[in-house]
């Protein structure tokens, strides 16, 4: 059970909006916002390596928090500017040579297509679709047959950003590791903070995840877990001197450790507020977010599902708190704005950012909404009043 009125004391924007948008951008809780706003206080008094320093043991202590949170040890964590460059910085580092082949999901992500087309042409390696079952995760015989010794890596998303799937993902590690030498990395960056993620349990070789979204930490904050199968194949291609130490005019010695993957420079405020937003949730505890989030999506949906002229989108056995959803008659973009104007926030997710699914599925656009346990089940009801009204409008 979430103590929802610490919560909603802890949240004062919920008071003011039913805001449906943690998988864009969540609310900041308020021990992250102190921790954050104390930071930078502490480096306009001090200066920012003075800052740094005292909090040196805080900041070394996040990879311990960050290592109970994602189910790994604290050498396997290293902390990022966001999901995207925790993702790039292991695809990078993953070894690959021409006719090598990479496999991804239908409901790839376009940060991730992108890289992965870019760094596959350049070596000359291809990029394959596995088909989904009709769950929408990984069909596990199309799988099967896909997998070879060519196979180097298997891109798989927790949570599309685009609906309310939460992929088999032990299933599909059990499956790539018994049948190729090939990696799994697991895009879990709209699942940690809405479920509960443990990477050993989900036998996941790389993890990577944003701060803002479902974890409630700052913008420009991200993690990536890089776990022992992982770190014996992938070659990280440049570092600095946080990833390395330069030992002589033509030597240099990298870190042993996840951390290899960081750059010195950060920002530090951003950085304990991650911390802070991970230690708020491991104090709520994962379980029970899961299960609030899951319970909110669950109601929204099918609220939706009853409004004449509105279809709700969203594939999965198993779902979560990703609800979407179009109206007859009404662009994704003109529903924002209407909601917008009533308090309600969410957002649209188009094509582009999910380009296989939304093409298979014949959609180019499609809103999406995303209660966190803050909204009440009597805002998610008015939400949907709101969803009707408009509805009613586009002439259905
Ligand atoms: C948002 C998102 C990302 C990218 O996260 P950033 O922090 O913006 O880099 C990656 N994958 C999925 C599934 C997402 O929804």
């Amino acid at each position: 059970m979430i103590d929802m009125t610490r919560v909603l004391a802890d949240t004062p924007g919920a008071a003011g909006r039913i805001f449906l948008n943690s998988a864009g951008s969540s609310l900041m809780p308020a021990p992250v916002l102190a921790e954050v706003l104390g930071h930078l206080r502490r480096e306009t008094e001090i200066g920012g390596y003075e800052a740094a320093d005292e909090r040196e043991a805080d900041r070394e202590a996040g990879y311990g928090v960050f290592a109970e949170l994602l189910g790994c040890r604290p050498d396997q964590v290293a902390f990022t500017d966001s999901a995207t460059r925790s993702w790039l910085a292991a695809l990078d580092a993953v070894p690959l040579a021409a006719g090598d082949r990479i496999l991804v999901g239908e409901v790839e992500y376009g940060g991730n297509a992108i890289a992965l087309l870019m760094r596959a042409q350049a070596v000359g390696a291809t990029v394959e679709v596995v088909p989904s079952d009709a769950d929408g995760t990984f069909s596990d015989e199309a799988l099967k047959a896909m997998l070879d010794e060519r196979v180097k890596l298997v891109s798989v998303v927790h949570v599309p950003t685009n609906g309310g799937i939460i992929a088999d993902v032990r299933r599909i590690s059990d499956t790539v590791h018994a049948n190729s030498d090939a990696l799994v990395l697991l895009d879990a960056c709209q699942a940690v903070g809405q479920l509960a993620v443990d990477a050993e349990a989900l036998d996941a070789d790389i993890l990577t995840g944003t701060g803002r979204k479902w974890l409630r930490a700052p913008r420009g904050t991200g993690f990536l877990v890089v776990r022992d199968r992982a770190k014996a194949i992938l070659r990280p291609k440049l570092a600095d001197l946080q990833g390395g130490t330069w030992t002589g005019p033509d030597s240099y010695v990298l870190r042993d450790d996840a951390r290899v993957y960081e750059l010195w420079e950060c920002d530090n405020a951003g950085r304990l507020g991650l911390i802070a937003a991970a230690r708020y949730l491991l104090e709520l505890g994962p379980a029970a977010v899961e299960h609030e989030v899951t319970r909110r999506g669950a109601h929204l949906r099918a609220a939706l599902a009853e409004i004449p002229g509105v279809t709700v989108h969203d594939l999965g056995a198993r779902k979560s708190g990703l609800v979407t959803f179009s109206v007859a008659g009404k662009a994704a973009a003109d529903v924002q704005a209407a909601l917008a104007r009533r308090d309600i926030a969410v957002s649209v997710s188009h094509r582009s950012s999910t380009v296989y699914d939304m093409t298979r599925r014949g959609l180019s656009e499609i809103v999406r909404a995303s209660p966190h346990y803050f909204v009440t089940e009597a805002q998610l009801d008015v939400a949907a009043g709101a969803v009707a009204e408009l509805a009613r409008e586009g002439g259905v």
